[in-house]
């Protein structure tokens, strides 16, 4: 039976309605760049070129806690508070479905009910790839397909368990750790790097009877940090507590992410940030493009099996097959 495509307009019609904030097109055109038809992607490549110019714009904020650090409760909050400063707000999520857990889809509409029933702010839930660097390749295409739409802040959430938040950190200007007090870093599942890595953490559930453990979280969080080596920017990580469900303590942590950006600026650090993040992405969209073509190839593929086989067996060096296959790829 012959699969039913969608309807698909030109590159013009979305390019047009991008631009013009219109967020069923928006939405549509991120669908474009998660399809894996070539037409449609063929189109994405259309419109993400025409979009270029209008990108860049806005401040980039990724935020990354384990599960039940209060991740949504807290973009919630957070994302209320900006858009009652009257900025437009984006919610991206990095996920890798092998992460999905009971069900809930992060960035799914109904974590964030306030914030999805509001015009001012755009939610959209993980693509489904099962590879995270493909996830992660379409995530900066709809932020940039978000920030031609005229999106001012852009969040990406993403599960601080494992290698999302590295890329995450690759892609946005300011990384956020959400924490909790009380349970220890070994149970909360980070690992050091990831609090060397953030711009600011969090302390998070700082209400009731957890109030006093969260200041004490907050002392022992930043004596913490003072040990860590003094970072390339030269910007010291502060250390917050908040309340998500009660949003208190977001207009101090939205104060934060604006100095930094202020002195970031000043320093020349933010746009150099930027920079070496464009030419990573480069990099990442190199890699990616030759294995995909490497595994596509037909010599590669009628090959393969055999070399797994001797490789299993122990008949083989898996560098001298991996070497036989490339050059098998190379010769053609
Ligand atoms: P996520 O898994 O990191 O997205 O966490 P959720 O936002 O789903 O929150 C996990 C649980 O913690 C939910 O039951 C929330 O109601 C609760 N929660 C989130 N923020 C707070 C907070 O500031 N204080 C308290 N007491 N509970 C919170």
């Amino acid at each position: 039976m012959k699969k039913r495509r969608k309807a698909r307009y030109s590159s013009e019609n979305y390019i047009q309605g991008i631009l013009q904030g219109d967020r069923v097109l928006l939405s549509q055109s991120i669908t474009l760049i998660e399809s894996r038809l070539e037409n449609d992607q063929i189109l994405a490549g259309e419109i993400l070129e025409a979009i270029l110019p209008h990108t860049g714009n806005s401040l980039r904020v990724g935020i990354t806690g384990v599960p039940g650090a209060g991740k949504s409760t807290f973009i919630e909050a957070l994302g209320k508070w900006i858009i009652d400063e009257n900025k437009k707000l984006a919610v991206l999520a990095v996920d890798p479905s092998s992460s999905r857990t009971k069900g809930s889809i992060m960035g799914d509409k109904t974590r964030m009910p306030e914030l999805s029933q509001d015009l001012r702010a755009y939610i959209r839930p993980s693509p489904t790839q099962s590879s995270l660097g493909g996830v992660a390749r379409r995530t900066r295409e709809a932020m940039l397909l978000c920030e031609a739409a005229g999106y001012e802040v852009i969040f990406v959430e993403t599960v601080g368990v494992g290698q999302s938040e590295t890329l995450v950190r690759g892609m946005v200007d300011f990384f956020l750790l959400l924490m909790l007090a009380g349970a220890g870093d070994e149970l909360q599942g980070i690992k050091k790097g990831i609090m060397e890595m953030a711009d600011a953490v969090v302390i998070n559930k700082a209400d009731g009877d957890n109030l006093h453990r969260a200041q004490v979280a907050r002392a022992e969080y930043e004596s913490a940090l003072h040990l860590f080596p003094s970072s390339e920017s030269g910007w010291q990580t502060p250390v917050l507590t908040c309340s998500a469900q009660e949003k208190s303590g977001m207009a101090e942590i939205w104060e934060v992410i604006l100095r930094y950006r202020r002195e970031m600026e000043k320093t020349g650090f933010f746009q150099k940030k930027r920079q070496e993040q464009q030419i990573n992405w480069m990099f990442d969209a190199i890699r990616q493009n030759l294995e995909l073509d490497f595994f596509k190839h037909p010599k590669v593929q009628a090959a393969l099996p055999e070399w797994e086989e001797q490789v299993r067996g122990g008949k083989v060096p898996p560098l001298s097959a991996a070497n036989s296959l490339l050059n098998m790829y190379k010769q053609s």
